[in-house]
């Protein structure tokens, strides 16, 4: 089964206006570097609309293909929910992603994976494609427990999604003790992990659909370590934190995925 490939850039609450345009004009650019990988940008809230005008994107569509993202959005539609962002307010300012259930999210901002499951279907009903992300602490590796803690993790924040509902959305498996460490998971590690999880949406769906689900690795990927992890069967892409501020990192990972 061939799965496009698809390389994410979660800029976090980093750079300005005309640093994160000066970088969405620098991929955008470059883009064909990356040849057939998907690549999307999510910058901070404050600038999607900054981004995606950088990209040219009209109704989520871009001329050099290279997609916008959102970090983190709202279940509801609308409403007296102040700070918060609707998910149709997304696809309006030309979002076609949406990154769900970070792990700073989950623990810096206490997301359950009732909230996420709330999300993903907000997400999915307004044709977002949500970005769910799971992974395990340093702690729970060392008790042994990443299966447990990743399986409960999947089913809680994929409760009730239908097949086809399945099949369209990206997991990114980003270990904690790996996201902004420089410390990256190995490929074997990595690699076990992403197919426990394909049996997981195996099961919840089917080993069909399972086999369609764009699984992304996150957590200290750069341009020097993408290659090997990009060699793993279960590997679809990355989703890349600090390295995604540099176009030529960024773009430097994309090609090891092409
Ligand atoms: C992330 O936060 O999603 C991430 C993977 O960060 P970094 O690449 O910096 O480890």
């Amino acid at each position: 089964m061939s799965r496009k490939k698809i390389v994410a850039g979660n800029w976090k609450m980093n750079l300005d206006r005309v640093k994160a345009t000066e970088l969405a004009q620098a991929v955008a650019g470059r883009h064909a570097e990356a040849g057939s990988v998907e690549l999307v940008l999510c910058p901070p809230a404050a600038y999607l609309t900054t981004v995606g005008t950088a990209l040219g994107l009209v109704h989520a569509v871009s001329p050099s293909g290279v997609t916008l993202g959102a970090q983190n959005m709202h279940d509801k539609a609308s409403g007296a929910f102040t700070g918060e962002i609707a998910p149709a307010m997304l696809v309006d300012v030309g979002c076609s992603f949406v990154i769900l259930g970070h792990s700073e999210r989950r623990t810096l901002f206490g997301e359950t994976d009732g909230m996420v499951n709330a999300k993903t279907k907000a997400a999915l009903a307004v044709g977002l494609t949500p970005i769910v992300c799971v992974g395990e602490t340093l702690e729970e590796r060392e008790a042994n427990r990443t299966q447990a803690v990743v399986t409960t993790q999947i089913n809680g924040s994929l409760a009730g999604l239908s097949a086809a509902d399945l099949e369209k959305i990206v997991i990114a498996y980003e270990p904690v003790w790996a996201i902004g460490t420089g410390k990256v998971a190995s490929p074997q590690q990595a690699q076990e992990v992403h197919a426990i999880i394909r049996g997981l949406l195996g099961a919840l769906a089917s080993p069909a659909v399972a086999a369609k689900v764009r699984i992304q690795y996150g957590g200290s990927v750069k341009p020097d370590n993408a290659a090997d992890l990009a060699a793993q069967p279960d590997i679809d892409g990355a989703l890349v934190g600090g390295a995604s501020l540099k176009a030529d990192d960024f773009l430097g990972i994309a090609r090891a995925f092409a």
